[in-house]
């Protein structure tokens, strides 16, 4: 007989069906015995009866056990309805039991919520952490939600393109991960802190209308809810302004959250729009949180911080640094005041905030290589270092780059907010721990000295005892 899943057997009252899956809990009533089976979709309540061929197994069976199961759907008598379950209305009278693969005892308990669990435990079997109820609907809402943008944007004739993730410096503000060449001795690739250079070119390529589910990767100091990579929605149109950005980011939420969680309300549409130093006079925070009640999880209040400044002074040494990227455009009605008051020039970008939290960003971008230039002068990047770090993009503008611009929308915090999640990690399959490990691979870890011969890379002399004196067998070739 084919499996069918759990969330199927509400429509097969009265047939023999077999469902696969764990076993999630068991409870001995004298010598009937309930079995709560999980698969991908649900959890189904199974009674094995004293008599039947079902009954000579279940005496063996623990939780998290695999197992196949033959049997008659019934529907439960009226006061044995469990309305907390989508199933609830139905159990399974077992036949046949079919053990396909044993397990040991768990960590910890999956058949409960496990926050309460030491995170670094629950990361490092993150496999066990997954079938828990709650982990379930997070990553399967997330799913969702990709799905949803995906086809929204695909609907809206918008190109899906994978640009590389080993690749040269981009300036988004953080510290890069390195990975070193073993071609070009001396030489370094670095993982991308964001697609931004790559989808500016694809306009120039004439594009027009990009969107990727795209990694980002930032080395910075575990601040936070930070995660040294994670997952953006990333977006670029030619011939648009800020408004088609907004509009369009705008539409997709509505609609994002009336298809997935209609039970959430939007406090006002369309959204509202807080001018920067507005809302910093306002609500001491550029990432107000508009609920009346902060403790409604299912009211959801947008706005767009706009008009934020071109430049920001660095704390440290008063240079002026970019507030977004080198590559906003400043509004054309501040454009004189570059070279007298350059921290007054408004910029053409946008964040979208939901709930106190930044969850996209972006701008109309610089397509003329006089502004570029300009700004690169006034962010103190003298001709040489502008010309090796971006001289690609400065010719690039020079060969009829269209006006451009485009956002970019954290998906792991947006999914996590939907989710009613406090932080990021848990809407995240393998996240890393706070402090950047993946305790479950071990990640970061020594490699051998054969591998860094490889790569002419020579560690120094604290950290030299690290690098393995083995070469791991090859797996593969
Ligand atoms: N690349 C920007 C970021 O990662 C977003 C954008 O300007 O589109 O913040």
């Amino acid at each position: 007989m084919k499996r069918i899943l759990i969330s199927e057997t509400l429509k097969s009252i009265g047939h023999e069906v077999k469902i696969s899956g764990w076993i999630s809990k068991r409870r001995d009533h004298g010598k009937i015995v309930f079995l709560d089976i999980r698969d991908m979709s649900g959890l189904l309540q199974v009674v094995v009866v004293p008599g039947s061929c079902a009954h000579k197994e279940v005496e063996s069976l623990r939780p998290e056990w695999v197992v196949s199961i033959t049997g008659k759907i019934n529907r439960r008598p009226e006061k044995m309805v469990n309305t907390e379950l989508l199933t609830g209305t139905v159990e399974m009278e077992a036949k046949e039991i079919e053990i396909l693969n044993e397990a040991k005892t768990p960590p910890f308990e999956i058949d409960k919520d496990t926050k309460g669990v030491d995170e670094e435990l629950r990361l490092k079997y993150r496999y066990l952490d997954l079938r828990s109820t709650r982990m379930n609907r997070n990553i399967t809402l997330r799913h969702e939600i990709i799905r949803f943008v995906r086809e929204f944007l695909w609907d809206k004739n918008f190109r899906e393109i994978e640009t590389p993730y080993l690749t040269k410096s981009t300036p988004e503000g953080a510290r890069e991960f390195v990975v070193p060449s073993r071609l070009y001795p001396g030489e370094f690739y670095v993982l991308p802190q964001s697609p931004q250079q790559f989808k500016q070119l694809l306009m120039v390529g004439g594009i027009e209308k990009y969107f990727q589910i795209a990694r980002c990767f930032r080395d910075e100091d575990q601040r936070g809810d930070r995660q040294p990579e994670f997952t953006q929605l990333d977006i670029e149109m030619s011939f648009v302004d800020q408004e088609d950005i907004m509009d369009l980011i705008e539409d997709m939420m509505i609609e994002m959250i009336s298809k997935l969680l209609p039970h959430k309300k939007i406090k006002t549409t369309p959204f509202e729009r807080v001018k920067y130093n507005d809302s910093l006079a306002k609500y001491k925070s550029d990432k107000p949180d508009l609920r009346a009640d902060k403790s409604k999880r299912d009211e959801l209040a947008f706005c767009w911080v706009i008009d934020k400044p071109v430049f920001v002074r660095s704390k440290s040494d008063g240079k002026l640094v970019s507030d977004h990227h080198p590559f906003t455009m400043p509004n054309t009605e501040d454009i004189d005041k570059l070279d007298t008051e350059p921290e007054k020039v408004r910029a053409y970008s946008y964040d979208l905030v939901l709930n106190g939290f930044e969850i996209a960003g972006g701008s109309i971008r610089i397509h003329k290589r006089e502004i570029q230039d300009k700004i690169f002068d006034l962010l103190g990047v003298d001709h040489e270092e502008k010309n090796r770090r971006f001289g690609h993009m400065l010719e690039a503008f020079e060969f009829g780059a269209p006006p451009h611009g485009g956002i970019a929308s954290g998906l792991d915090r947006v999914a996590s907010i939907l989710a009613d999640e406090d932080v990021i990690r848990e809407a995240m399959a393998f996240p890393k721990t706070g402090d950047a490990k993946d305790p479950l691979m071990g990640a970061p870890s020594p490699v051998s000295k054969k591998q860094l011969d490889d790569v002419h890379i020579s560690l120094k002399s604290e950290a030299k005892n690290k690098a393995i004196e083995r070469t791991d067998t090859e797996t593969n070739d």
